[in-house]
């Protein structure tokens, strides 16, 4: 029998509540204490009173002094998201005409703070620390919005947000007028839609006099963001740094994995405490790495002290985001394995030793081809110098550069490129085509893209119909806008309604956009592992594949012990899962029903053939692949489930460069499909031949010139 509870008991979960209060109260007061120490709090009045005096501040400060936690909250303290209407002054003498009622509105109307990051980890992770700070529910009055997930509610009012999100809130909001104050964060990192906001905040503050625009970036630029503003004054946040020594290696490391893990190791057994920080590329290094390193260690066993490592990088789930925030116990030290989001995004406490390898995952763009790559660069001195700044904090500190001075001196770039000239412009231009700019080749760039780019762009979204030939926005285009992706994945979703097989593509869609991380492959089961892949594949093709396993694993009540079992990682499963509810959600904009065709292969095949027909292979000899746009030579992918099939056409999801140019993420398809979704592309005879691409309507320009007098 149930026995109640009693009064001891009552009494004692009480004291247990009441200590939790307390405990709870000590945090929060102690965070208050912490905020005050940051280099920014003794410059508040000064930061508040300029921000009054100008529409528009550039806002300069070393990392760490806090700019992206405090900022927004002091916009907050001085009543910046209390509602107020750019045209209250105007309006003073209809004042008296309004109805209490409507008054009353207008008071209770609040206006956000919005505060862009480039990554999505350091939206999520400084909205999590600023709603801590103001003791709040994280999504309630501190929220944020990255792609495919939205944590805010109608409380928010401070909003850390991607820059790509902003920019999609152009959309609903041409002129962002729920927001009292946009601040443009880590401006420096120059990314596309960073680059793409500054020409769009310009312009809405020059109607929005009370909009506050402020800038915001770790040293450098300030004066080029100045003078792009109209010589928007910059506000310089003194910061403190301590000298760090720099050590160079003798000659270049031929593997600079192993040389960041051997030196991991020395600082450990060699030098005083103060935790470590190595840079990167990517998730595949930072495991490799962390292998390693739990190798070695266990080796070593009790010689040395306990060293704990902590990985971080963009899709590492948030509950172990957290961990690198907190203090390594008394004796031990923390090596953090991370990727370029710590070289300015993330401010790690209690650093005093970098380690820098010199490389970066970049992306590259070759705009004859139309190739997108991501490759390992070495980094520009600018970023080698931020990185060493990453040591310095706290104390006086260590960088180790596993390079030479030679190389530092004569092989690195000064500055990284911007974004906007290394990438493809598709996205982008569709979105500014939708926001009714029509002339892109004299938008407001603080650095313009290459004309090639921009040409290819428009080419790429002709052929995919959202664009006529005097480059207007279709009908299908707008359309195209509504989905946050990739215009290939867009047109994709968008034909699926023609051959009635939307939750299919949806699946397929979603299941692309999770990057190649669907299937495990542990080092010591790899065997298992593929048997376990191969299981899955069904024919026509790896997005079937994908289909196949999602399929499967929704049929199981999407199983956790069923991943485990298939080699399958349920976090990618998970966040596919979440991709594709907001992707469900949009279909109602574009008023496609949901229809599911699981068996009609050809239907979903057509359906990706005309998002993708850009991307047309034909098998040409020796298992070598010709690209049908470019005539380059390209592989099908090992992993494909048509590796061994050799069919005639294929379409590719992707080209990776590795040892070979190989083609990931491949189905069959037949020639005659490409004629009945993209006729004004392919000509009718020639598909065998190897001219077979239609030439595109002259007035899409040829040369600059041709194109500027045709917009
Ligand atoms: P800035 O934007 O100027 O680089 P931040 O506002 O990001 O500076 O950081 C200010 C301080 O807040 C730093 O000491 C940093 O360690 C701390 N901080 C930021 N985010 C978190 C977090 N998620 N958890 C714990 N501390 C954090
Ligand atoms: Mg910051």
């Amino acid at each position: 029998a149930l026995t109640k509870p009693g009064i001891n008991e009552i009494l004692k979960q009480k004291e247990k509540h009441s200590d939790y209060e307390d405990e709870h109260k000590k945090k929060y007061r102690s965070l208050q204490d912490v905020r005050k120490t940051l280099p920014i709090y003794k410059l508040r009045d000064e930061l508040m009173k300029a921000i009054r005096d100008h529409q528009v501040l550039i806002i300069e400060g070393e990392t760490g002094s806090g700019k992206t936690t405090q900022i927004p909250q002091y916009l907050f303290e001085d009543g910046y998201c209390v509602g107020e209407d750019d045209n209250l002054d105007d309006e003073e003498d209809s004042n008296d005409n309004n109805e209490d009622g409507e008054k009353k509105k207008k008071e209770d109307k609040k206006m956000m703070i919005a505060c862009t990051q480039p990554r999505r980890v350091a939206a999520m992770s400084v909205a999590a620390r600023v709603a801590e700070e103001m003791n709040v529910k994280l999504g309630r009055e501190v929220g944020y919005t990255i792609r495919f997930e939205d944590c805010t509610s109608d409380r928010t009012i401070i909003k850390y947000m991607t820059d790509g999100m902003l920019l999609r809130e152009f959309l609903s909001e041409p002129d962002l007028a729920s927001y009292s104050v946009l601040i443009i964060d880590e401006a420096h990192e120059r990314t596309l839609h960073t680059d793409v906001l500054f020409g769009l905040v310009k312009d809405i503050a020059r109607f929005r006099p009370k909009l506050k625009l402020l800038i915001s970036s770790a040293t450098l630029d300030a004066d080029k963001f100045s003078q792009f503003f109209d010589d928007a004054p910059i506000f310089r946040i003194p910061g403190r740094r301590y000298p760090v020594d720099i050590f160079y290696t003798k000659a270049p490391e031929p593997d600079y994995i192993d040389a960041a893990v051997v030196t991991v190791l020395q600082i450990h057994v060699t030098q005083p405490s103060g935790d470590i920080l190595v840079f990167l590329t990517g998730q595949e290094e930072i495991e490799t790495a962390n292998e390693m390193l739990l190798e070695r260690t266990r080796r070593l066993g009790s010689k040395i002290r306990e060293l704990i490592i902590l990985p971080i990088y963009s899709t590492l789930p948030s509950e172990m985001q957290i961990k690198i925030f907190e203090p390594a116990p008394f004796g031990a030290r923390k090596v953090i394995l991370a990727t370029n989001i710590a070289e300015t995004s993330l401010t790690i406490d209690g650093i005093h030793y970098v380690i820098d390898p010199g490389f970066c995952k970049q992306k590259s763009y070759n705009a004859r081809s139309g190739m997108e790559q991501l490759t390992i660069t070495p980094i520009s001195k600018a970023s080698a110098d931020q990185r060493a700044g990453r040591a310095g904090r706290v104390a006086p500190g260590k960088c180790f550069r596993l390079y030479t001075t030679w190389a530092y001196q004569h092989e690195l770039d000064d500055n990284t490129i911007p974004e906007i000239q290394r990438t493809n412009l598709g996205n982008v231009v569709l979105l500014l085509k939708s926001l009714g700019i029509h002339d892109l080749v004299h938008f407001d760039y603080m650095d313009a893209p290459p004309f090639e780019t921009l040409k290819l762009a428009f080419e790429q979204l002709y052929a995919l119909g959202a664009l006529n030939h005097k480059a207007e926005l279709t009908k299908l285009g707008r359309r195209m806008a509504e989905f946050p992706l990739d215009p290939m994945l867009s047109k994709t979703i968008l034909a699926s309604e023609t051959y009635k097989c939307s939750a299919e593509i949806l699946t397929i869609v979603a299941m692309l956009s999770v990057n190649n991380s669907i299937f495990f492959r542990p080092k010591d089961k790899i065997l298992l592992a593929d048997t376990a892949r191969q299981g899955f594949f069904v024919p026509g093709g790896d997005h079937l594949t994908l289909l196949n396993v999602y399929n499967q694993w929704k049929d199981i009540n999407y199983s956790t012990q069923w991943c485990y079992e298939n080699f399958i990682q349920f976090r990618s499963m998970n966040r596919a899962r979440q991709i594709r509810d907001q992707l469900e959600g949009l279909m109602e904009r574009v008023e496609i029903e949901i229809e599911s065709n699981p068996t009609e292969s050809i239907g979903i095949r057509k359906a990706i053939t005309s998002g993708f027909f850009y991307h047309t292979a034909k098998f040409s000899k020796n298992g070598l692949y010709k690209t049908v746009r470019h005539q380059q030579s390209v592989l099908i992918h090992p992993n494909s489930c048509l590796f061994e099939q050799i069919p005639r056409y294929v379409i590719y999801f992707e080209l990776v460069l590795t040892t070979k140019e190989y083609m990931r993420q491949v189905i069959e398809i037949e020639n005659q499909w490409l004629l009945e979704v993209a006729p004004h592309f392919y000509k009718t005879k020639k598909l065998d031949e190897d001219n077979s691409v239609k030439k595109l309507p002259k007035k899409l320009g040829k040369t600059k010139e041709e194109l500027e007098r045709n917009y």
